[in-house]
């Protein structure tokens, strides 16, 4: 599919033509977390051979819209803490609120031309119990050491140009990136460091033989690996079945408009801070390198979603900046990002070092720098007792094929609860 992100890539990948016979790890699903756990697993001396289905940028992380943001979309801290208790909850927090920097970190070590941005992340509250609701989560992540704080509506009008918000919370460690390019810098840093990446290799099945596990690919052909990460998000193809079924599939649609003038720039990102707010229909916008506005949304009807989305979140981007003309995408595309029911991240372990890791929960792109990293820590051997990211019984949902419907039904919901926000 063509994307605002395939359009103005600057890297490419060149897929590695022949599998290795054998490898330590066989990472299948070649997005973030599959290329963050490989690198971290040829850092540490292993041989990692990367298995994509696709091409690389495939999946969510080829399609997603750049907002680097290290906390939960629908969970704070005591929440968390409440989930899990104080100590496993607290490792949790640490993890997730190091994300953007851990982003930023390896863009930054392996060089990636990605239009990264560390400007912050804006979080304005739509009326008087969100500001309450953020000025509380703000002091509870400054409480954990991260600088996270809260903005009044007077310092939110002048970061947006608009007036509809009763304060926000501000993350200074957020930002923005080029997603695709992100992604193929990552392939390229497990290139350079000796690893494997082979594109349309979707692997159908795994299984045991003699202490180590068989990858056997869709087309034919097969790998041995000693151990094996499962890093496919909510695919459910050959082996993600299991674990793309145990979360919500969410069709998610990307526009991207034409460049704004430079003084709509000024006024409504005067320091290119990605702004996402609190309502339940989510009012999100950020800008590329070119200035074009990128936003989004989910259609409660699938049919002829692409065309009806395009046309409506150019129309709300109009509305609700103000724009001065009337505003039309340039582009519009769509992937499919992944809602564990708890809304928190999770490991899996399918067998003797066979670990699979979802559930980014639409602040996937920070996440995913972690949970890549703790997938790596499990193939290391380290206990997954110890583990940050708490590992789950395999529940696929009942009914998991017709979770979307759910949604649809919640979004229509989420958007009556909007008109009746004070
Ligand atoms: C439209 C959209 C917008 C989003 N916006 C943001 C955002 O602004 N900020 C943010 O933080 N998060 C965002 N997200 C979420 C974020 O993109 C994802 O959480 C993240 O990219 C997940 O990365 P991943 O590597 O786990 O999965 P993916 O990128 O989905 O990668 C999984 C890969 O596995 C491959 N695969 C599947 N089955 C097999 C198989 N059997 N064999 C081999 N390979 C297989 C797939 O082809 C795919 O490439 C968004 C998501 C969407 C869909």
């Amino acid at each position: 599919m063509e994307t605002l992100w395939t359009r103005t890539a600057r890297l490419e990948v060149t897929s590695d033509p022949n599998l290795p016979e054998k490898v330590d790890v066989a990472v299948v699903g070649g997005g973030f977390t599959g290329m963050t756990a490989a690198r971290e697993l040829l850092n540490a001396g292993l041989s990692v051979a990367v298995l994509e289905a696709g091409k690389i940028g495939n999946g969510a992380s080829g399609m997603n819209a750049g907002f680097v943001v290290p906390n939960f979309a629908r969970a704070d801290v005591a929440g968390v803490r409440a989930k899990l208790g104080q100590e496993r909850g607290d490792a949790l927090l640490r993890l997730v609120g190091d994300g953007a920097n851990a982003v930023f970190r390896t863009i930054e070590e392996d060089g990636i031309d990605c239009d990264a941005r560390q400007t912050g992340w804006l979080n304005p509250a739509y009326g008087n119990a969100a500001a309450e609701m953020l000025k509380a989560r703000a002091a509870q992540w400054r409480e954990l050491g991260r600088p996270v704080s809260f903005l009044d509506a007077a310092e939110v009008r002048a970061q947006t140009g608009m007036s509809i918000y009763s304060g926000a919370l501000l993350d200074q460690e957020g930002g923005t990136i080029h997603p695709l390019d992100y992604l193929r810098g990552l392939a390229h840093g497990v290139q350079r460091r000796g690893g494997t990446v082979h594109e349309h290799h979707c692997v159908e099945r795994v299984s045991s033989e003699h202490g180590n596990w068989r990858l056997v690919m869709r087309s034919g052909g097969s790998i041995s690996a000693r151990k094996v990460l499962v890093c496919t998000n909510a695919f459910t193809t050959g082996v993600a079945s299991r674990m793309g079924r145990s979360a919500v599939p969410l069709k998610v649609y990307q526009i991207a408009t034409t460049s704004a003038d430079p003084s709509t720039v000024r006024r409504i990102a005067p320091d290119g801070r990605p702004v996402g707010d609190t309502r339940q229909n989510l009012f999100t916008y950020r800008l590329d390198r070119d200035n074009r506005l990128i936003s989004g949304g989910m259609a409660t009807v699938p049919l002829g979603a692409f065309a009806r989305l395009g046309r409506s979140v150019a129309t709300r981007l109009g509305e609700e900046l103000d724009l001065p003309d009337a505003v039309s995408p340039e582009i519009v595309w769509s992937g499919t990002a992944a809602m564990t029911p708890d809304f928190l991240p999770r490991l899996y372990r399918f067998g003797d070092g066979w670990f699979g890791g979802i559930g980014c929960n639409g602040r996937g792109i920070a996440m995913t720098a972690q949970l890549g990293r703790v997938l790596a820590r499990a193939a290391l051997g380290e206990s997954i007792d110890e583990l940050p990211i708490p590992v789950r019984p395999l529940r696929p949902l009942p009914f998991h094929r017709f979770t979307p419907l759910v949604a649809s039904a919640a979004l229509l919901q989420a958007r009556l609860k909007d008109r009746f926000v004070q």
